[in-house]
């Protein structure tokens, strides 16, 4: 069974996005008093309250008056947000990090799920989600042939919507081609250079997406100059939302053709295991960026290999895959700056990300058996609805 999530734009009519923003707060309204909720009840009595005990509080809080408005959306939708809750908690005691916090309606990206049938009509370009009356108008750029399992409707900082939508596909992934070493690549993944294979080739980053990252740059500091709380800092905030979102685009596309390439060319693709505990804590914009374009990379590539066929070699985060010379010596003082260094041992020039992108290819094929940590054939499960990174990490920069 293979799950795709199909995203499209929506266009809500005055009364519908009303009653999506409708949605999106009330589902936030609940999210937050339950969260609430199991703070307190185990601060006061140790008592770790359950998805059920509080789905249970639902029925009395649409009954008293000053909740009433919960009954105005679909129940379903308030449910679904408990259960958010749920595994937020859940994931927060399995990976002892990021307690969940409180939902704020000035995050970027705000949403809601659908967990009932939502209905597609590709000929009257229209969906239909319990609740609403008419169907939505929706701009299906590709069409999907499957189950509709959940979906989720958003709203970004610039007041755009969207509807993803999980589909249970009518066929299975392919079966995985043979693993051969002719067929395969190694892939280094930088910041200026976006990647670099094992043969030699590179991938740059787009052009226009440095421009875009600059102006970036430029329109946050002018954001932090203005004073909290005004309607300058207010509209200032807005055009970094336009910008941020032009950026996310840009290097979504991006990393659509580039996974789209690599896996249409490749049977096997050697890649690093990402560690998730490096990303996301760099405060530089240009870092942070990049971390999260490779972790959307990895995503997509993964996702992708699924679909056709290609197997995705992880290897080690402990590698020394740059500082590695072919004839085995480890130059241990290789400063980031360094893009090439001769090596002490043999005479060989090494171009840094060329070599990373070699020995990942090497290491996956335990070629250097001896000093490889952990190389796994990662087997990729099934997938999960997509998440978009960026757009969780929209609300730091803003
Ligand atoms: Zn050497």
């Amino acid at each position: 069974m293979r799950y795709k999530a199909y995203k499209y734009r929506i266009y809500p009519n005055k009364e519908q996005q009303e009653l999506i923003n409708k949605h999106i707060g009330c589902c936030r309204y609940v999210y937050n008093l339950c969260l609430e909720k199991k703070i307190n009840a185990y601060k006061t009595s140790k008592k770790n309250l359950s998805m059920f005990e509080l789905e249970k509080l639902l029925p009395s809080l649409k009954k008293e008056q000053e909740t009433s408005f919960l009954k105005e959306v679909n129940a379903q939708s308030l449910q679904a947000a408990i259960r958010n809750l749920d595994s937020a908690y859940k994931r927060f005691f399995k990976e002892k990090k990021g307690f969940p916090k409180f939902k704020s309606k000035r995050n970027a990206r705000q949403s809601f799920q659908i967990v009932q049938s939502t209905n597609v009509d590709f000929d009257e370009k229209k969906v239909y989600i319990p609740k609403f009356k008419k169907g939505i108008k929706c701009r299906f750029h590709r069409f999907f042939d499957g189950k509709i399992k959940t979906s989720t409707i958003s709203r970004t900082a610039t007041g755009k919507y969207y509807i993803s939508i999980l589909v249970e596909l009518n066929d299975d992934n392919p079966e995985k081609k043979p693993i051969d070493e002719n067929k395969a690549v190694g892939i280094d993944l930088g910041i200026k250079t976006f990647a670099t294979l094992s043969n030699g080739e590179e991938i740059q980053n787009p052009k226009n997406l440095k421009n875009a990252i600059a102006k970036l740059k430029r329109l946050q500091r002018k954001l932090s100059k203005k004073a909290k709380g005004s309607n300058n800092r207010e509209k200032a905030r807005r055009v970094l939302a336009c910008q941020y979102e032009r950026v996310t685009n840009r290097r979504n596309d991006f990393l659509e053709k580039v996974t789209h390439q690599l896996v249409t060319t490749y049977d096997t693709i050697c890649l690093e295991t990402l560690s998730a505990r490096n990303m996301m804590k760099n405060h530089h914009l240009a870092q942070a960026l990049s971390d999260i374009a490779i972790g959307r990379f990895n995503e997509r590539i993964e996702q992708k290999a699924d679909w056709y066929g290609v197997n995705i070699l992880r290897i080690g985060i402990f590698e020394p895959s740059s500082k590695m010379c072919s004839c085995g010596y480890v130059y241990r003082d290789l400063k980031l700056s360094q893009r090439i260094w001769a090596c002490p041992n043999c005479g060989r020039r090494n171009q840094r990300d060329l070599l990373a992108a070699n020995n990942i290819k090497s290491f996956a094929f335990n070629k250097r058996h001896n000093t490889v940590g952990t190389t796994e054939i990662h087997a990729c499960g099934d997938m999960k609805p997509v998440r978009d990174s960026a757009q969780e990490t929209h609300k730091h920069l803003v």
